[in-house]
């Protein structure tokens, strides 16, 4: 059995506060129980024999903070163990050599911080300001745009509806405000990938990516707009909704193009 460090200061977290005694146990449970870079298959039964009670684990995924994430295999994983366990990973730290393997097996090495892996992980390119993360929050009235859910600030996802990973940006124009659950689901997946998985989400889909279609053609138009006129510089920007919308890089059009064809 591996000793593990334990987070003293959750205690002192609002997300950990708001769980009821059983959630708290479950939290315990996994964190103790999953392996050693934090992906745990969820054994609901087992969990609830232990502790002795049921848990509504819909909503125990929504409370945890995003602190979980559900993989396309259905794993969860605890997004920030190998982080708060082990710090930066290091090949030439013995025991992090079977860390970094164990996670390239669960196909989660690109999220990681580590010397073997670079720092141009996931994680880090998709970063979202707080500026930002404020700005989407009110253009979306605080609502998950795929099921309608309510969301307060604490508990509200920014999904990149094309994502990091396939080269969509960190710009207001591809993100969405999502609960934990749907952000969790729509994960890494494009538009068409999460349909084929989830066809439940096949209209609210439908919507994002015509209202996220709307924004873009309205950037573009603004662009061809400035080279008619060619004149003011701040031109470059456009407002639409209270919303800034800065023109794209060439790389980026070419991202878009690829994406909303
Ligand atoms: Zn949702």
């Amino acid at each position: 059995m591996f000793k593990r460090f334990h987070d003293t200061e959750k205690w002192n977290k609002p997300w950990y506060r708001k769980l009821l005694p059983v959630e708290k146990c479950a939290w315990d449970f996994i964190t103790s129980m999953c392996d050693n870079v934090g992906v745990w298959i969820p054994d609901y039964e087992t969990v609830e024999f232990f502790i002795g009670e049921s848990v509504n684990w819909d909503n125990f995924l929504d409370k945890i903070n995003g602190n979980i994430k559900v993989m396309d295999n259905g794993k969860w994983w605890i997004v920030d163990f190998c982080a708060f366990q082990y710090g930066v990973l290091s090949k030439n730290c013995k025991p992090h050599i079977s860390y970094m393997k164990l996670l390239q097996s669960h196909g989660l090495d690109e999220f990681i911080p580590c010397e073997d892996f670079g720092v141009s992980n996931k994680a880090i390119r998709g970063k979202i300001s707080d500026n930002t993360k404020s700005v989407i929050f009110n253009r979306d009235k605080g609502e998950c745009q795929y099921c309608g859910k309510i969301l307060d600030k604490t508990t509200a996802r920014y999904d990149h509806f094309i994502p990091v990973a396939k080269g969509g940006t960190t710009e207001y124009s591809n993100l969405v405000l999502a609960c934990t659950h749907c952000n969790s689901i729509k994960s890494d997946f494009t538009k068409d990938e999460f349909v084929a998985r989830h066809p439940e989400y096949k209209e609210s889909v439908q919507r994002v990516y015509d209202f996220i279609y709307t924004l873009l053609n309205n950037s573009y138009t603004s662009q061809d707009k400035d080279k008619d006129k060619d004149k003011d510089k701040d031109k470059d920007k456009e407002v639409v909704d209270g919303i800034t919308i800065t023109t794209f890089t060439k790389e980026q059009e070419s991202i878009l193009e690829r994406n909303f064809k």
